[in-house]
């Protein structure tokens, strides 16, 4: 008899987590490793999330058992922060989950059975496939290469929608390549989704890194009518440099959130208490200053890396409006030989980039787009200057590489 269920047989270990992991180990084993793929701000979160969990720790009630669906001032403090003036996410609306990943996981978990499909616009995040899989579901791939702006229509979208069609899932701003919906494609899609009967699952764990003059707008904001169907899945992971805090959010109709608590309080149980306090602590300072030097230096990283990515012949690189990633083009080079090898796929391309030039990226495969590569520019800058000039080197010229 097999050990593992049949379910394991469709998905592997994350490839964001685990090159991420890969990288950082070569770098504590003393490699000179640049990580352009860590999907994560290179800051300590606020100095607020510290202060505040190192009080909580001292508070006896929090070392117990709390709510399963979160600290009740942690849920109203979130409702309070996504509610656009008119009352309609209000506490009950609200999830408290272990990261953002959860609560993804949960709100799929919930709604996806076997017989259902999800549209699922690629370049999509790696695990919404692998979640989609374990829930039973069927994914229906979207893709939009960089022609696209990496965006789909209504059009494409209609195209591959069937009577199984049950659930869209509309990241933007997106990981892995950074395009945010404007207002209007945003309200098209939303629109499309209310009268098709169709469930919307929106990440929305970049809402706060995005570029002047763009600006975030939740799908749900736009098109009310889609309330009902929608959850929004947030946290501030990626914002306010807490990935490992391991707090995200879920919302919804209160009965949407009342089902999938109940889904969490036989998996997980609520998060942990100490994180909660650090992010309510983060949440009610509303650290804007901190969120605008964030921005500030991200937006320039960004621009650093489009200028560097440009500059060598044949990579196709858009620029993105939000989160921390750039998504090259690197068809030119496939079929070409990069440090004396044959390169035949992106994935190929980012293993010898590893190997031969320490530089440590997402192939395009993880992320249902091949013949592209994530590269996070949230690194400091001599590293992001070094890396540049590290794949420069390698895609053009045909040598073995010798790193410095
Ligand atoms: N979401 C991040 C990424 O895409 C972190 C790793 C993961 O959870 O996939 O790199």
């Amino acid at each position: 008899m097999r050990a593992l269920a049949d379910r394991m047989g469709r998905i592997g270990e994350s490839v964001t987590s685990a090159t991420t992991a890969k990288a950082k180990a070569l770098r504590d084993a003393g490699h000179h490793v640049i990580n352009f793929a860590a999907g994560e701000l290179d800051a300590g979160s606020p100095p607020s999330a510290g202060a505040a969990a190192a009080a909580a720790a001292h508070h006896e009630r929090l070392h117990h058992y709390g709510p399963q669906s979160g600290l009740p001032e942690l849920r109203q403090a979130v409702a309070e922060h996504l509610d656009p003036g008119d009352g309609s996410v209000r506490a009950e609306n609200v999830l408290i989950t272990s990261g953002t990943k959860q609560a993804v996981f949960h709100a799929i978990f919930a709604l996806i059975g076997p017989g259902d499909d999800v549209l699922l616009p690629a370049p999509y995040w790696t695990s919404y496939p692998s979640m989609i899989h374990l829930a039973g579901g069927t994914p229906v791939e979207v893709f939009a290469g960089w022609e696209h702006g990496f965006k789909v229509d209504v059009d494409m979208l209609e195209r591959a929608a069937t009577d199984r069609t049950k659930m869209l899932i509309f990241t933007s701003p997106a990981n892995p390549t950074g395009a945010l919906y404007s207002p209007d494609e945003t309200r098209a899609i939303g629109e499309w989704a209310a009268r098709r009967g169709i469930a919307v699952l929106s990440d929305e764990i970049y809402d706060r890194l995005v570029f002047s003059p763009h600006h975030f707008q939740s799908i749900a904001d736009l098109v009310p009518e889609l309330r009902d169907r929608c959850l929004r899945t947030g946290g501030v992971g990626k914002s306010f440099a807490m990935t490992g805090w391991r707090i995200g959010w879920l919302t919804g109709s209160a009965t949407l959130i009342r089902s999938i608590g109940a889904l969490q309080s036989h998996t997980t149980g609520h998060p942990s208490n100490i994180a909660q306090a650090a992010t309510l602590a983060v949440i009610q300072n509303g650290e804007s200053d901190w969120l605008a030097k964030t921005r500030e230096s991200l937006d320039r990283r960004r621009q650093t890396m489009l200028d560097g990515l440009r500059a060598i012949p044949g990579l196709v690189c858009l620029e993105p409006a939000g989160a921390f990633y750039v998504f090259p083009s690197v068809e030119a080079y496939l079929g070409k030989e990069v440090a004396g090898r044959q390169v035949s796929s992106s994935l190929e391309l980012a293993e010898i980039l590893l190997t031969e030039a320490q530089v440590a990226v997402i192939a395009g495969e993880a992320f249902g787009a091949p013949g592209y590569l994530r590269l996070s520019y949230a690194l400091d800058d001599t590293d992001l200057a070094e890396g540049i000039d590290r794949i420069s080197r390698l895609l053009t010229t045909s040598r073995p590489f010798g790193v410095k």
